[in-house]
């Protein structure tokens, strides 16, 4: 059944990894292109001259895999020129219009899926499950906004009044928006933000994290052979603190749609409001200091897998992970140990090979920080358990073995570590009320795992903890476009949700039209 929220739509297909012929035939796809790609600044009527980048593979850095121009200042003018030129003539398309030509990028998504899942692997370091999730999940996206811009912005919505007159509210694209967007959902966040922006009527400007930016470039042109007009969706790779803070303190920007760390929305939210213009709409999706709490009710064979899966899958590069386990004292000694031991054999390596479990994190900065961060709780924590690396597979690559630590209190954590360390917590029989303030007090709220088998607890969680999305007595990870819409509270975000019924209102202007008949 549907509710009045929900608009009719499948979700992706993915693989069936235990059917030999579709793996035979992903394997072909992914290795019919190999590179090297080469990408730069797409911008109606102008070239970049900016200097020329190299990316390499995290999984071993002596292989190239491309290289891409980044954007100068000069660009970023050109771009936001033609960006308030061209929106209006796409507002005034039908909205059923708009939708179609997301709704063939979907299609054109899929079809193409080899080579981008190839450059997931490759410049992104992403699994191939995750690399075909990221994939399913943009198409999700593509034709959720689609579906939901047909049914918001099809035709005005009539409103009561007197006899005699008629009364109608529209909904209109705002102008030009810039989509900022982070590297560990190279595809899926980057499409998203930029499909939402487009199916409400805006022009573009996209600026990908500098990491992925050939994921970034083929994503925008797959929409302009969509039928997206070049001057309607720009590409501007490049620096986000020249750039991004370029674009965001441009007095043209109707709108920001920026998904990545807080202080970098602090930032834009900063350069938005410091300009002397119509003021811009922000929608902000940052980080999380993610929490599960264990009771004694519940199953510790499922609490360790769902915390495995929570922490190291994408080698904890997710902005939904489980950062932080609070375990019950009676179960404690059991979950740690069988913590240990899961983590004993966990795979770490080639993200390319069906059989890894994590891949290497994004690049040496990441390394260097998550470095940083064990040599501290090598100090002042306990440690439960350091997976395994083996030196021959990742000797050459940002590889960072997943550990798991027992902490004393969230005091510890200073803020979000964005990689696979797990931090475990123990609380006694009464102090449940404690564990949830101590989370809110972190004044981050992105997701909660919740594993009990006791309905009370779980709506003493539900209705006191402020996380945006709380998933019971399974992972939390992995939200789906139009089943769990995405986006957290507090320093977590601003809202609305990606992926639910409320996220293209934000990128729309509200008009009525009364008339007297
Ligand atoms: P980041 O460092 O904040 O970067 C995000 C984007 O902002 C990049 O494109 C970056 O460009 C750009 N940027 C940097 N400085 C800027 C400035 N002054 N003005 C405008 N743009 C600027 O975040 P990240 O490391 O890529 O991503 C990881 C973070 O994202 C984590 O905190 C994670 O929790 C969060 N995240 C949140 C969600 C969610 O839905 N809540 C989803 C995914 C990730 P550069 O490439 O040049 O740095």
């Amino acid at each position: 059944a549907q509710n009045s929220n929900s608009v009719s739509r499948k979700n992706s297909m993915g693989v069936n990894f235990s059917n030999d012929n579709e793996l035979k035939a992903l394997a072909e796809a992914v290795n019919a292109k190999s590179g090297p790609w080469t990408a730069g600044p797409l911008v109606a009527g102008a070239q970049g001259d900016g200097p020329t980048v190299q990316v390499t593979n995290p999984s071993d850095r002596r292989q190239v895999v491309g290289s891409y121009v980044s954007a100068d200042a000069a660009l970023v003018d050109k771009a936001l020129a033609n960006a308030v030129a061209a929106q209006q003539d796409w507002d005034r398309l039908p909205a059923a219009s708009r939708a179609a030509i997301l709704e063939h990028a979907a299609e054109l998504l899929e079809a193409r899926r080899g080579e981008f899942i190839a450059l997931c692997v490759r410049e992104a370091g992403k699994s191939l499950p995750d690399s075909i999730a990221e994939i399913r999940e943009a198409a999700d996206f593509l034709r959720y906004y689609a579906a939901m811009a047909r049914r918001l912005f099809g035709h005005p919505e009539q409103l009561p009044g007197p006899t005699g007159e008629s009364n109608q509210l529209f909904l209109n694209g705002r102008g030009a928006f810039v989509c900022i967007s982070p590297w560990n959902f190279p595809l899926a966040i980057f499409l998203g933000q930029i499909s939402a922006a487009l199916a409400a009527g805006n022009s573009v400007i996209a600026k990908p994290a500098e990491q992925t930016s050939l994921i970034g470039h083929a994503a925008v042109k797959l929409l302009h052979e969509a039928g997206v007009p070049a001057n309607v969706l720009q590409y501007l790779p490049g620096d986000g603190a020249v750039v991004g803070a370029a674009l965001t303190k441009d007095p043209r920007v109707a709108g920001v749609a920026f998904t990545g760390s807080t202080e970098t929305a602090w930032a834009i939210n900063r350069a938005l409001a410091a300009r002397n213009a119509p003021i811009a709409a922000l929608i902000a999706e940052t980080g999380g200091q993610n929490a599960m709490i264990a009771d004694s009710s519940a199953l510790p064979e499922q609490i360790v897998k769902d915390v495995i899966a929570s922490a190291f899958q994408s080698a904890g590069q997710r902005c939904s992970a489980a950062r932080v386990l609070f375990v019950q004292e009676d179960i404690a000694d059991k979950v740690i140990g069988m913590l240990a031991g899961a983590m004993a054999e966990l795979k770490v390596g080639d993200p390319g090979q069906l059989s890894t479990d994590v891949g290497p994190v994004i690049d040496d900065d990441a390394l260097k920080i998550l470095d940083d961060h064990a040599a501290r709780m090598d100090k002042e924590a306990k440690k439960i358990a350091e997976a395994k690396l083996d030196s021959a597979a990742t000797s050459n690559g940002t590889f960072f073995a997943p550990r798991a630590y027992e902490i004393p209190s969230l005091d510890i954590l200073k803020r979000e570590v964005f990689g696979p360390v797990l931090h475990v917590i123990r609380w006694k029989g009464s102090d449940l009320p404690k564990v949830i303030d101590a989370i809110n007090a972190t004044g981050y709220g992105l997701t909660l795992g919740v594993h009990s088998r006791i309905d009370d607890t779980v709506e003493y969680i539900r209705s006191h903890a402020r996380v945006g999305n709380c998933y019971v007595n399974r992972n939390q990870i992995g939200a789906v476009v139009g089943v769990q819409p995405f986006g957290g509270e507090s320093l977590s975000g601003t809202g609305p949700k990606a992926g639910g019924p409320h996220y293209l209102l934000r990128f729309a202007g509200e008009r009525t039209l009364t008339i007297n008949t």
